[in-house]
C-alpha cells in the first residue's frame, strides 16, 4: 500500500497587509522528498502522520512541505510553486492508495479565498477519485464545501492553546488507513457549519464552556459512538465569502445526529465565548500597584503574530509614556529599523528612537522615545514550550532598549510570542517586572499562568483584535454571528462526505 505525505501551512489574517512570501516559508525550511523523512519527524502533525504510517508498514511517499507563520494572505506565486513541485511528485507515484495532507485550513492567498480547497482539489484531480485523502487541520480552520468535496477526512486539534499537533496527524493517518484496510465497515465523515466566529481566546480548551464541549466530543469517542470528531472555530480574522465554524464527525454508521448535537451546543454557548477587555491605562494602573514579585501580564492579543497580526504596535509603550508611568515594564515588538539603529548606536549608548508601526502603519502609530541600548543579539533562541518545546527561532537582528523603567525588545521576526524564553534569552526575567506585555492570544497561558499574578486582556489596536466588531470585514456573509444574531434553523442539515 502506498500513501503520500505532504504539508502546506499558513494561518491568514486578512487584515494584515503584509503577505507571506517565499522568504517567510524558507525560514522554516522548504523540504522535498527524503528531506521530509529526515527532518519531518517531531511533535508536529506531519510527524504524527509519518510515525503512524511507517509503523503500519505502508510505503510512505514523501512529497513536499512548506510551512510559514501566521501573516497576511500568502503570495499567489508561493501556492503555485508548491503545486508545481507537489503534483508531479504525486503523479510519478501513481497509483496511490492514500494522501495524508497537513494543512492549516484557514489560508487565503492574494488570488484565492480558499487555498486549502484549491490544494485539495488539485491533489484530487491528480490522484483520482479512488485515492483516500485525509487532512489534519488547525482548530481554527475554515472547512469549506470545496475542501469537503475533495477529501474523505478532516481532523482538527482538540486543544487551544494548541498542544496536540502530533496526535492530530496520527488521527488523520489512522482514519486514512482504516478506510483503506476496512472494506466492510467504512468510516464516513459528516459535516455541518454554524455561521459564527468568536474571539480566539474564547476557544480555550483548558477551562470554560468550549472546553466542556470538547470533553463532550471526546466522551462520544470513548463511548465508541464516534470514531473521531472536530469542532472547528473558524479563526476570526479571516474575511472570506464562504466561512463558518464547522463540526465534523466520523463514524462507521453515517449518523448525522452527533454533528447536529455538537453544532447546537456550539451555537448555545456563543454569548459566553467573548473576551472581557480592559483599557491599557487601567492595566498599567493595576501593575503600578503590583509589588507581589509576580508580573501583571497584559495580553496584547490584537497584535499577536501567532494570529497573523504584524506584531509591530508600540501602543503599550505609548500609553506608559503618555501617563508618565513609573511601572517596571517589559515589552517586545517587531521593528527592524529600530533594531538596526541600536546596532549602529552600540551597547551602552543612548539616542532617540522611533518605535512601532514599522510594518503596518494602518493599525498603530510610532512613538518617539529616548532610549539606551542595553544589549544586542542575533535573535536565535530555543522555545521552552510546552508546545513546540525545543523549537529554535531565528528572529534576526534583535536589541534590548531601555526607556525609563521600560525594557523594550525590538526584533525583525516576532516568533514564539507566547514563550517565556523570548524574554529570558534576551536577558529579561519576566518575574522581575510589574508589567509584561505579551503579543499572543492563548498559547502563552501554559507558560505564563504559573508565574503571573494576573493575566488581563487589553483592548488594543491590531489585525487580530478580540473586539471583532471593530475589524473591517467586507466579504463575510451578513447573517453571521456576532455581526447579526443567528438561530438554530441557520445550521444546515449535515452533509455526508464521499
Ligand atoms: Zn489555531
Amino acid at each position: 500500500m502506498k500513501i503520500a505525505v505532504c504539508e502546506f501551512h499558513q494561518e491568514t489574517n486578512s487584515f494584515n497587509p503584509k503577505p507571506s512570501s517565499i522568504e517567510d516559508y524558507a525560514v522554516f525550511g522548504l523540504w522535498e522528498g527524503q528531506e521530509i523523512l529526515s527532518q519531518g519527524h517531531g511533535p508536529s502533525a506531519l510527524g504524527g502522520m509519518l510515525d503512524t504510517l511507517e509503523s503500519s508498514g505502508v510505503q510512505v511517499i514523501p512529497a513536499c512541505r512548506m510551512w510559514a507563520n501566521a501573516a497576511g494572505p500568502v503570495e499567489d506565486g508561493v501556492v503555485r510553486d508548491f503545486l508545481k513541485k507537489l503534483l508531479p511528485m504525486l503523479h510519478a507515484a501513481l497509483p496511490l492508495d492514500g494522501v495524508c495532507v497537513s494543512l492549516h485550513g484557514a489560508t487565503q492567498s492574494t488570488a484565492s479565498d480558499d487555498v486549502c480547497g484549491d490544494l485539495l482539489e488539485a491533489i484530487r484531480r491528480t490522484v483520482g477519485e479512488k485515492t483516500v485523502i485525509a487532512a489534519s487541520l488547525d482548530l481554527h480552520a475554515n472547512v469549506t464545501e470545496k475542501m469537503q468535496r475533495n477529501a474523505e477526512f478532516f481532523c482538527g486539534y482538540h486543544t487551544y492553546p494548541h498542544v496536540d499537533f502530533y496526535e492530530t496527524g496520527c488521527r488523520a493517518a489512522r482514519l486514512c488507513l482504516r478506510r483503506l484496510q476496512n472494506t466492510k465497515k467504512t468510516p464516513v465523515t459528516v459535516r455541518t457549519v454554524v455561521p459564527m466566529i468568536v474571539p480566539a481566546s474564547a476557544s480555550n480548551t483548558i477551562t470554560g464552556p468550549f472546553a466542556e464541549l470538547i470533553r463532550y466530543g471526546e466522551s462520544l469517542v470513548e463511548q465508541e459512538k464516534l470514531l473521531d470528531f472536530s469542532v472547528f472555530q473558524m479563526q476570526p480574522w479571516l474575511d472570506v465569502p464562504v466561512g463558518g465554524s464547522a463540526i465534523v464527525t466520523v463514524s462507521e454508521d453515517p449518523d448525522p445526529r452527533w454533528a447536529i448535537d455538537l453544532a447546537q451546543q456550539l451555537l448555545a454557548i456563543r454569548h459566553e465565548l467573548q473576551s472581557n477587555l480592559k483599557s491599557v491605562e487601567e492595566i498599567i494602573r493595576i501593575a503600578e500597584k503590583n509589588n507581589t514579585g509576580k508580573p501583571t501580564v497584559l495580553v496584547d492579543s490584537a497584535d499577536s503574530t501567532n494570529a497573523g497580526a504584524s506584531g509591530d504596535s508600540a501602543f503599550v509603550l505609548e500609553k506608559i509614556q503618555e501617563m508618565n508611568s513609573p511601572v517596571r515594564a517589559a515589552i517586545v515588538l517587531s521593528d527592524l529599523p529600530a533594531a538596526k539603529r541600536a546596532f549602529q548606536i552600540g551597547v551602552g549608548n543612548c539616542g532617540e528612537f522611533e518605535i512601532g508601526a514599522a510594518i503596518d502603519p494602518t493599525m498603530s502609530d510610532p512613538v518617539t522615545v529616548k532610549a539606551c541600548v542595553r544589549s544586542l543579539h542575533d535573535g536565535v533562541y530555543t522555545q521552552e514550550g510546552p508546545a513546540k518545546r525545543g523549537l529554535v527561532n531565528h528572529l534576526g537582528p534583535t536589541a534590548v532598549l531601555k526607556a525609563g523603567n521600560t525594557e523594550i525588545i525590538v526584533t525583525n521576526y516576532l516568533l514564539g510570542p507566547g514563550d517565556l524564553q523570548l524574554f529570558r534569552s534576551h536577558g529579561i526575567e519576566p518575574t522581575l517586572y510589574q508589567l509584561v506585555a505579551v503579543k499572543a492570544c492563548t498559547s502563552f497561558r501554559v507558560g505564563y499562568e504559573p508565574i503571573a499574578r494576573e493575566i488581563i486582556e487589553a483592548d488594543t489596536p491590531g489585525a487580530a483584535s478580540a473586539n471583532l466588531l471593530r475589524l473591517p470585514f467586507r466579504k463575510l456573509p451578513r447573517s453571521f454571528y456576532p455581526f447579526s444574531e443567528i438561530s438554530s434553523d441557520q445550521i444546515p442539515q449535515p452533509v455526508i462526505l464521499r
